[in-house]
């Protein structure tokens, strides 16, 4: 496909104001400067004075979109399906026929198997309030409904874990409220490239130049802990609990926690403050002193031989926390995504706790960190009359097993699923098969056509999953359709996306063809209820404004393209629970911070203690399956993707171009230098990419830069490298999450590869 860059007659440049849409942690003001129905370039906010407001300034993703829109390989006509599913063979048809055959699929289905059948996979590629997923929800709510999903593939764990410290997941304090911090300490959260609410970077500057100490504990020597940091700690995947455990345990030992705090808010720290019924030796202070059934005290030395990290430094850091205030002690949400990734998540909660920085300026009460302040901004309407819901991880054994499925297998909102999954819908998305885990046996399940009758997709390119389409339909992108697009947490701003040029070729805007898709299903009215795109969008105004007085009009919020909530001050976390207890109790069950979760000790799971605890991951580092993958492989993100979205651009690639990093001690052990092609393994795949041998990086870990897409030749060796390849299918105990960062492989360097330049 030939893409012109500029097309003929008008050429006079024009600045249109919009976003990004992508799902990168951040959101930002990108000016689209366009000639006819071209961009020509992309700049960003640089006109807003700082006393003003701060500006929303992008980073190289959004300003390089246009290797990614008008890249050659985009798809513009709608596709079926000629070879064998996932062979990627496909022949170009209308879009009739593509509607006809997704309508009568989905009629078929639903005949057969009922709404359990149909099933709309987590995607978060082209988002947006208007994203196709949000029509085609509304649109299966209509026709009988359909089998959803709760969690993320980004936050499964923190999302399912805070609320049985809290209550809820809004546990952060407004993002510009770390400046009133005088310690932080990072988890395993890399904000310079994850962004994470745009300015974050900007404040860890200003915090960093106004003299404040920041600590990264993180496997890797990432952007943030090399640019912002004074301080980083390596550690090694899937032991941050036995770090926090003896942390911990040193507070106890020299006696640094507020135990007037913990006296006071906290259920289940000390065996003073436990449930009724529960026997001795259960608290979480019994658990760190050894006291416990395990009579193991969690002490610096028995961490240090677990984590990586020295006695002395576990000492240090647990003093300075305990008694530097206010601190935040953050995590990210890498760290999370392991074998036991609950555990993490509460563990930070107990730290907080002890150290009493809850409900207060600069602290952080720790865990998911979501916004504890939402401005309210309208969606559009969708009911899905099917309660069942699955864990976003566990489809492919909704597809395999799913009548089999009840709640121990990750089933919310009904006792079991009625059919298992029989037709899936991946618009936007790369998770059917790159960002989900263990590629090869996934492929199995998708290939067969007895298990999955039909897969319909939409996307910009013929992607590793959407391979796998019988039909595949050509997308607008993100600036070629009007969008409203809210920020990651906990940013107090809504954007307006304007259209700057027309869809390329026959791609189509999401509510244009389900429209048509509802009409014939015989729902076009109910669907659309009369309205134009535009309807919609003056509709998610209208409703945003009733509830949010000062809110501009329609025509002005586009063409000012953004409104910015303003607060008199920074909002903070549970400063009512903390500063009125009384009055504002905790929205738990005992209406306390219940550092012990009576909830989760009726679960009776060795897996789900019901205080955290350090739990020993399989394809951890003290697993001996060691013995034949001694290296521990993680998946970090890069500023070069935003997850598997701009892999193909070639742009993007000579930005990072892809390697596995890879420590020098463990690479000198395998003759392997910088730039060498090697083979990553273990039983479940194997990836051939080159070796990037970096300090950046502990001994014992490798990591591959997560999102590249998978790409197997005759063998079924994956030679882009994606990670995913070799991660395992093992969802995590209690929020059924993807445990991507625990995977055990080995490393060579392959037959025949002369030792290549440095790059
Ligand atoms: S990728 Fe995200 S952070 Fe970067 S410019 Fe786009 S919206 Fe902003």
């Amino acid at each position: 496909m030939k893409i012109e860059y500029l097309s003929e007659g008008d050429q006079e440049e024009r600045v249109v104001r919009s976003s990004g849409a992508l799902n990168c942690g951040g959101r930002c003001v990108l000016k689209l400067h366009v000639k006819g129905n071209t961009i020509v370039r992309i700049s960003t906010e640089d006109d807003i004075p700082e006393e003003k407001a701060l500006q929303l300034r992008g980073c190289l993703r959004c300003r390089a979109y246009r290797s990614h829109m008008y890249h050659p390989d985009r798809i513009q006509y709608p596709l079926k399906r000629i070879g064998k599913r996932g062979e990627g063979k496909f022949q170009r048809i209308t879009w009739e026929e593509a509607l006809n055959t997704i309508a009568e699929n989905l009629i078929a289905v639903r005949n057969e198997f009922g709404p359990d059948g149909i099933y709309l996979p987590y995607a978060t590629g082209n988002p947006g309030l208007i994203s196709e997923r949000t029509w085609m929800r509304r649109l299966l709510g209509l026709f009988g409904g359909y089998l959803s999903y709760y969690g993320s593939y980004s936050s499964a764990c923190t999302q399912a874990a805070t609320p049985y410290t809290y209550g809820t997941t809004a546990t952060g304090n407004s993002r510009e409220d770390i400046l009133n911090s005088k310690l932080v300490i990072l988890v395993g959260w890399n904000p310079a490239e994850m962004i994470s609410g745009t300015n974050t970077a900007y404040y860890l500057r200003k915090l960093r130049e106004s003299g404040t100490k920041i600590i990264c504990i993180d496997p890797m020597y990432s952007a943030t802990a090399a640019t912002l940091a004074d301080q980083w700690i390596p550690i090694r995947p899937t032991t941050d609990n036995a770090l926090f455990d003896a942390m911990a345990y040193v507070m106890v030992k020299e006696n640094l926690q507020d135990q007037s705090f913990l006296d006071r808010y906290c259920l289940g720290f000390d065996e003073e403050h436990m449930p009724e019924g529960i026997p001795y030796g259960n608290s979480y202070k019994s658990y760190v002193l050894g006291l416990g059934p395990d009579g193991i005290p969690k002490t610096p030395i028995w961490a240090e031989a677990i984590t990586g990290i020295p006695a002395e430094t576990i000492t240090a850091l647990a003093r300075e926390y305990a008694t530097v205030k206010p601190g935040a002690l953050i995590q990210g949400l890498g760290p999370q995504r392991h074998a036991y990734g609950e555990q993490i998540v509460r563990g930070g909660t107990v730290l907080a706790a002890m150290t009493s920085n809850i409900g207060i300026s600069g602290g952080w009460a720790s865990g998911s960190g979501y916004a504890a302040r939402d401005p309210f901004v309208a969606s559009i309407p969708s009911i899905n009359p099917n309660p069942a819901q699955i864990s976003m991880f566990c489809w492919p054994d909704a597809i395999l097993r799913g009548k089999e499925m009840g709640p121990e297998d990750s089933v919310r909102g009904a006792d079991g699923l009625k059919s298992n999954i029989k037709l899936l819908l991946n618009l936007g998305g790369n998770c059917l098969i790159n960002q989900h885990s263990d590629i090869n046996s996934t492929k199995k399940i998708l290939e067969d056509e007895e298990l999955v009758r039909f897969i319909a997709a939409s996307d910009h390119f013929i992607t590793p999953s959407t391979r796998f389409a019988d039909i595949l339909l050509p997308s607008d992108s993100m600036y070629e359709r009007d969008d409203i697009i809210k920020p990651w947490d906990p940013d107090d701003f809504v954007l307006f996306m304007n259209q700057a040029v027309k869809p390329l070729g026959e791609c189509r805007n999401g509510y244009d063809w389900i429209s048509d898709l509802a009409g014939k299903l015989g729902l076009r009215e109910p669907f659309t209820e009369g309205r134009t795109l535009s309807d919609w969008h003056r509709y998610l105004v209208d409703k945003t404004a009733e509830k949010n007085p000062g809110f501009p009009d329609y025509e002005t919020f586009k063409q000012q393209g953004i409104y910015r909530w303003e607060h008199a001050k920074p909002c903070i976390a549970f400063e009512a629970q903390i500063s009125d207890p009384e009055n504002n109790p905790f929205p738990t069950p005992s209406g306390k911070i219940e550092v012990f979760s009576k909830a989760l000790w009726e679960k009776q799971q060795s897996d789900i203690p019901a205080v955290p605890k350090y739990l020993s991951a399989w394809e951890g580092p003290e697993d001996e399956l060691t013995q034949e993958y001694p290296l521990q492989c993680i998946g970090h993100h890069t500023k070069r993707r935003v997850h598997s979205t701009f892999d193909n651009s070639e742009l993007m690639e000579e930005v990072e171009p892809h390697a596995v990093w890879i420590n020098t001690k463990d690479a000198e052990a395998r003759s392997i230098l910088s730039g060498d092609r090697v083979r990553v393994f273990n039983s479940r795949g194997i990836v051939s990419l080159a070796a990037k041998v970096t300090v950046r990086v502990m001994p014992g870990v490798v990591s591959i830069p997560q999102g590249a897409w998978w790409t197997p030749d005759e063998n079924g060796t994956d030679t882009r490298g994606c990670v995913n390849t070799l991660t395992k299918y093992q969802p995590t105990p209690l929020a059924f999450g993807n445990p991507s960062h625990t995977c055990l492989v080995q490393i060579e360097r392959e037959e025949n590869d002369e030792h290549a330049i440095d790059h």
